[in-house]
C-alpha cells in the first residue's frame, strides 16, 4: 500500500547547476521575471512573484550543468517525521543539513537514479521590501514589470537509467500519485508523470537513451496564460534565447508549452498547466503507447530529435 496522498504538500525548490552563471542569472531575472532573494557562496537564491516561501530556484555556479538539490516540503512537522521514517525503512537513509536560507532542517536524500532530494517542513514565510510590496494583501510580491513574469515553479523532470524503480519510490516512499505514463510495446515503462497535490503532475521520469545516472530532462515554471507563452517565445526569440520546440500542447497532460535552454545549457519548460486538475481519489493511470506517440504532440507536432537526447550534464 503506497502512503496517503499529502505528507508531502508541494514541490519546493530545485538547484540548477551553470557553468554561465551570469548569463544564467540574467535569463531567470531579466527574461523570466524572477527576484533574487539572496546569495550565499556560489548561489543565488531566486523566487517567482508568487512564491510564499524564500526562494524556488536556487542558480549555482559550477563547470558544468545540470541539477542539484530538489527539496519537496511536507505538509507538517508529523509528515516530515512519517517520511524520513519512511526512507530509511526503503535502504534510502539520508542526513539532516541546515544551509539554506528562509528554510529549516532539510534531511537530504536521492532517489535511486541518483538525484538529490530534501525533504523539509520548516519553511519562513516570504516579506517582500518597499518596492516588492503587492497591492493587494493576498498576495506575496508584486509582479514584476518585465519579462515573462513566471508565476510558479511548477514540476521538475528527472532523466533516470530506468523509470520504474524511481517513480516507484515517488510513490511507495514518497506518497506521490502516478496520473500519465508511456510504455513500450516491450512493456518498459519511458516515462511516468507523478503529482503529490491535485495538479496533475508535479514530477517526471524520464528514461535517458544514454543510460547515464542523475541527470536532468527539464525544469518548468508556470505562467498565468497561454498568450504569456506566445510572449515568452517572442521575448526569446528577440534576445537570442535558444527555442528548442513550441510553442504547441502536448497531448500527455495537455500542458500548453515552450522549451528554451538557459545560457548554461539546462533545459527550461514555461508552461500553461493551470486549467487542469486531478480532483479524483481514484483516477486512473492513463498509459500512451509508442504508437500513439508517434502521431505527435496534441495539435501534431513531432517530437524534435534533441528532446530524446540533451540532458543535463551533458
Ligand atoms: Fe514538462
Amino acid at each position: 500500500m503506497p502512503p496517503p496522498l499529502g505528507d508531502i504538500a508541494h514541490l519546493g525548490h530545485v538547484q540548477l547547476r551553470t557553468p554561465d552563471p551570469d548569463r544564467s542569472l540574467w535569463f531567470f531575472t531579466r527574461m523570466l521575471g524572477m527576484t533574487e532573494s539572496g546569495r550565499a557562496g556560489e548561489s543565488v537564491y531566486l523566487r517567482t512573484w508568487d512564491d510564499y516561501e524564500h526562494h524556488s530556484l536556487v542558480l549555482t555556479a559550477h563547470t558544468t550543468s545540470g541539477p542539484g538539490r530538489t527539496a519537496l516540503r511536507t505538509s507538517s512537522a508529523q509528515a516530515l517525521e512519517a517520511r524520513v521514517k519512511a526512507l530509511e525503512d526503503a535502504g534510502l537513509a539520508g542526513t539532516w543539513v541546515e544551509d539554506e536560507p528562509g528554510l529549516g532542517p532539510l534531511y537530504v536524500t536521492q532517489d535511486p537514479d541518483g538525484h538529490e532530494i530534501a525533504l523539509y517542513w520548516e519553511s519562513e514565510w516570504y516579506e517582500a521590501p518597499p518596492g516588492l510590496r503587492p497591492g493587494l494583501k493576498n498576495q506575496p510580491q508584486a509582479k514584476p514589470a518585465h519579462g515573462v513574469g513566471v508565476r510558479r515553479l511548477d514540476h521538475v523532470n528527472f532523466l533516470a537509467a530506468e523509470v520504474s524503480p524511481n517513480a516507484g519510490f515517488a510513490h511507495h516512499v514518497l506518497g506521490a500519485r502516478p496520473t500519465e505514463q508511456i510504455v513500450l510495446d516491450s512493456g518498459r515503462v519511458a516515462a511516468q508523470w507523478l503529482t503529490f497535490t491535485d495538479k496533475s503532475y508535479d514530477v517526471v521520469y524520464t528514461e535517458d537513451w544514454s543510460g547515464a545516472r542523475g541527470r536532468l530532462h527539464h525544469i518548468a515554471f508556470a505562467t498565468d496564460t497561454r498568450e504569456d507563452i506566445l510572449r515568452a517565445a517572442d521575448l526569446c526569440l528577440d534576445n537570442g534565447v535558444h527555442i528548442e520546440t513550441g510553442p504547441h500542447k502536448h497531448a500527455i497532460q495537455q500542458t500548453f508549452f515552450l522549451y528554451v535552454y538557459e545560457p548554461g545549457g539546462n533545459r527550461v519548460e514555461l508552461c500553461n498547466p493551470l486549467t487542469r486538475l486531478v480532483l479524483a481519489p481514484d483516477w486512473p493511470l492513463i498509459t500512451w503507447t509508442a504508437k500513439e506517440r508517434a502521431k505527435g504532440q496534441a495539435w501534431g507536432l513531432k517530437s524534435i530529435e534533441s528532446f530524446h537526447t540533451h540532458g543535463t550534464p551533458p
